[in-house]
């Protein structure tokens, strides 16, 4: 068979069963367009339809989420959840709370799980679900409300062995907890290891929140040492300042690196004396306000609400905020200042174009599937403490996590060049990697 006629035919058909799910129409394509030489490997996963179905979804569940703010006005969301991929373990993702979240960004984050999944070398399934709900402005009982309103109809969907939802944007250790005790209420059962993210005291893993920012630096110090480079004494711009971007930060800072810029969706602020990360926690975990209140408590910073954090010169840039915030045009501008590496913290962050500009100057570039692998391992660890109703220490987590990215990052190269591919290529290493572990399993199945 032609395995491009193959490609396209799946690509057009999953556009043609789908239309308006741009999102989740980029995040397919990245992956089909790599595929050839794989598939050209392995006829039998043509044969068996594998891209197909890997396309297709198991199960997509969309409910009605009811609540009542605190005006005592009901208001309805729509919540979702995508159970993407079950071959190699429950289906495993978080659950994103925000006003973008629609049928077509669950399934493009879902779809890039699977993937990210399947390359940690865990047994985890992949999946994604959230809400069009704004947490922005709302009280801590609206939030809890809500939270127990999402529940109320998903708690039926999940359990340790079919279906465990995590954290993503606007979902974090609050959440979690809100989450968990409806599911308690409901269920009368405490199964910990129905969701992941959990704080610290009562079944959460130690380095669980940290992991996908340290995970996004291991990754990039990895890419770095393959051309005899380190983070010690570099400049690096993070986007965002949430989760993701704050322990990519504190990671950076510990291995030498000073980071100058970080960002949210009201602009950004540069520091040349490097991010003061207390702060920037107390700014955006506890007084959740804009970014624009660190300039103000820090009189050598510079608040800008115009133009792109990706302006500031930097050798290495982490975009850790979401998806297609880094474009052609801030491409352009990281590889005119001397750009060495990119690493995604975020899923899907740079546009294909961006991707483009990066392979055409040959940056290493890590994409978000590898590189923020570190979060979803960490909870398949926090499962696996869960199961054996233990508790590891930070350095033993830790280290787990450090040992999983030295592997993801190895394992793309590997793949790449297996597969005829240039080992720097991590776009076309991680895919190969993580469908060919998928499709091994389906096969196998069934
Ligand atoms: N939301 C995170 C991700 O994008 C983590 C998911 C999880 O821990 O299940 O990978």
């Amino acid at each position: 068979m032609d395995v491009s006629a193959h490609i396209e035919a799946v690509y057009d058909n999953l556009r043609r069963r789908d239309p308006g799910e741009t999102e989740f129409h980029q995040a397919a394509q990245e992956v089909l367009h790599t595929m050839g030489p794989v598939l050209e490997t392995h006829p039998e996963y043509v044969e068996a339809r594998i891209m197909e179905r890997l396309c297709e979804p198991e199960r997509q569940l969309m409910f009605r989420v009811p609540w009542v703010d605190d005006q005592g006005t009901v208001r309805v969301n729509r919540g979702f959840r995508v159970e993407f991929n079950s071959a190699l373990g429950p289906y495993k993702g978080g659950l994103r709370f925000h006003p973008s979240v629609n049928l077509g960004i669950v399934k493009f984050l879902g779809f890039e799980q699977i993937f990210k999944n399947a390359l940690t070398g865990m047994a985890i399934g992949g999946g994604k679900g959230g809400a069009d709900f704004d947490p922005k402005g709302r009280s801590d009982g609206e939030v809890m409300r809500f939270c127990q309103a999402f529940m109320t109809e998903l708690y039926r969907h999940l359990g340790e062995h079919t279906d465990v939802p995590a954290g993503d944007i606007g979902v974090g250790a609050r959440e979690i907890g809100y989450l968990f005790g409806q599911y308690k209420r409901i269920t009368n059962r405490y199964d910990a290891g129905v969701l992941t993210g959990k704080p610290v005291g009562w079944g959460g893993s130690h380095a669980r929140t940290e992991a996908t920012g340290y995970g996004a630096v291991y990754f990039a110090q990895e890419m770095l040492a393959t051309r005899g480079q380190h983070l010690d004494g570099r400049r690096v711009v993070i986007s965002g300042s949430g989760n993701v971007a704050v322990y990519a930060a504190e990671k950076v800072h510990a291995l030498g690196g000073l980071v100058v810029a970080c960002s949210d969706s009201s602009g950004y602020v540069v520091d040349e004396d490097g991010l003061d990360l207390d702060l920037l926690k107390e700014i955006k975990e506890v007084r959740r306000d804009r970014i624009a209140a660190y300039a103000e408590a820090r009189p050598a910073a510079r608040f800008s609400a115009r133009g792109s954090v990706f302006d500031v010169p930097c050798d290495i840039a982490l975009p850790c905020a979401t998806q297609n915030e880094l474009n052609q045009q801030d491409a352009v501008a990281l590889v005119k200042n001397g750009v060495l590496a990119v690493a995604e913290g975020a899923n899907m962050p740079c546009t294909p174009d961006a991707v483009e500009v990066f392979r055409d100057a040959r940056i290493l570039f890590g994409p978000g599937k590898a590189a923020n692998a570190g979060g979803v391992a960490t909870s398949a660890l926090e499962m696996q403490q869960n199961a054996a109703r233990d508790s590891w220490t930070f350095e033993r987590t830790e280290d787990r996590l450090a040992g999983i990215m030295r592997q993801v990052h190895a394992e793309c190269r590997t793949t790449a060049a297996t597969y005829g591919g240039d080992p720097d290529d991590y776009v076309f290493g991680a895919n190969a990697s993580g469908f060919l572990r998928v499709a091994e399993a389906m096969t196998a199945q069934g």
